[in-house]
């Protein structure tokens, strides 16, 4: 089947209008059978129409009354059941899941219970429940596709080359640095929200930009690499490669590397998410290496990005660790935001929470992840108070 038939539960975020952008280009490669996002009912009423899609999904009940009466012949579901069902579309073949937070979490198991193929963007999705993701999904025989551009150019690396794991010396996950690549530690402390706000090369949502630039980020990609790709956590390893143009790499044990490359635009990894194993032509920009000058690579600097160190320990303690990480993180990142905490306060505030908590083994159970979820976001917020 050369046409994937497409549910994007996600539609209105930067990835989901990238995955439309991809559509787009490739009305013969990809059909949009369902959409469904958060709140922005005014983009999703305009790509329903664009797509003629005829199911759409919208998370916030409040939402759907101003939803149906602009599209009185489409069936509209809503909240968290809705997007399961959605992710069950007998007319679906591919669910791609780019749902900030965990709300993608229910819908990707959903998806991977009907039979679905999953294209995974949100990282809580790995981070949290990768053991539970990975197992389900072996389990139904579907693909996991990686739309991350770290992990999908891994993907790419380790597709069609009868890789053994053992024969895996490491991941090589590249990070651009972020804003703060070249300041000293002592700056760090009075970053601004606006500060940390520019991306030197990605286009993104807030909280990840922020991410970004404390490489949560990257260290959620750790996380989600050591899960998607069945390798132990002290062999995914990071570079920092400023300008965006290798993705990642993946070393094997005779000491040859693979790296996969493109012009930073998501639509690189979308695209092959959706038409994987094959490759199609598109309208992209390809890389011109005379124009590109230089690639430069360099070690990150732990010190003054402890979400590295963080990411490592939480992934190999394993368990609900992982899941402590992310959610203490984003309850500090969103103190961050409001102005009540330093941007060097976000890194403490984890490394505390985690080291409160005590690690549970998941048994395949999403209950207990969410669970530990849960409570990372209140001791988070004891700790946020704590510093006054
Ligand atoms: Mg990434």
């Amino acid at each position: 089947m050369d046409k994937k038939r497409v549910v994007i539960l996600g539609s209105t975020g930067s990835i989901g209008t990238s995955a439309l952008k991809v559509a787009r280009d490739l009305p013969n490669r990809m059909e949009v059978v369902a959409l469904a996002a958060a709140n922005s009912v005014d983009s999703l009423i305009e790509q329903t129409q664009e797509f003629q899609v005829k199911h759409v999904g919208i998370y916030n009940k409040d939402k759907s009354l101003a939803l149906q009466s602009a599209l009185p012949d489409v069936s509209i579901v809503t909240g968290e059941e809705g997007l399961c069902a959605l992710a069950q579309l007998p007319e679906a073949d591919m669910v791609l899941i780019s749902i900030i937070g965990t709300a993608g979490l229910k819908p990707a198991l959903a998806a991977i219970e009907a039979g679905k193929d999953l294209a995974i963007a949100s990282k809580e999705i790995l981070v949290m429940a990768g053991d539970i993701i990975m197992t389900a999904a072996k389990k139904a025989g579907v693909n996991i596709l990686p739309v991350d551009s770290e992990h999908n150019a891994i993907f790419q690396c380790l597709e069609g080359q009868h890789v053994k794991n053992k024969e895996i010396s490491r991941l090589i996950l590249t990070a651009s640095g972020g804003p703060f690549r070249t300041w000293n530690a002592q700056d760090l402390h009075s970053v601004t929200l606006e500060q940390a706000l520019k991306h030197p090369t990605w286009s993104m949502g807030q909280k990840i930009t922020i991410d970004s630039a404390t490489m949560f980020n990257k260290g959620l990609e750790m996380i989600e690499a050591r899960w998607l790709f069945d390798i132990p956590m002290d062999r995914v390893d990071v570079v920092v490669h400023p300008q965006s143009i290798v993705h990642s790499m993946v070393e094997f044990i005779d000491g040859s590397i693979l790296a996969q490359m493109s012009n930073s635009d998501m639509c690189f990894p979308i695209q092959y998410a959706i038409t994987y194993p094959d490759r199609v032509e598109n309208s992209l920009k390809p890389l011109d290496f005379g124009s590109l000058g230089s690639l430069s690579f360099e070690s990150p600097k732990h010190e003054m990005f402890p979400a590295l160190r963080l990411a490592r320990k939480a992934g190999t303690i394993g368990g609900t660790m992982p899941a402590v990480y992310n959610a203490a993180n984003e309850i500090a990142v969103e103190a961050f935001v409001q102005g009540e905490i330093r941007f060097t306060d976000i890194a403490d505030i984890v490394e505390k929470t985690m080291s409160q908590h005590q690690q549970q083994d998941t048994q395949g159970n999403l209950d207990i992840v969410i669970e530990a979820d849960q409570w990372a976001r209140i001791e988070a917020a004891n700790q946020i108070n704590r510093l006054g």
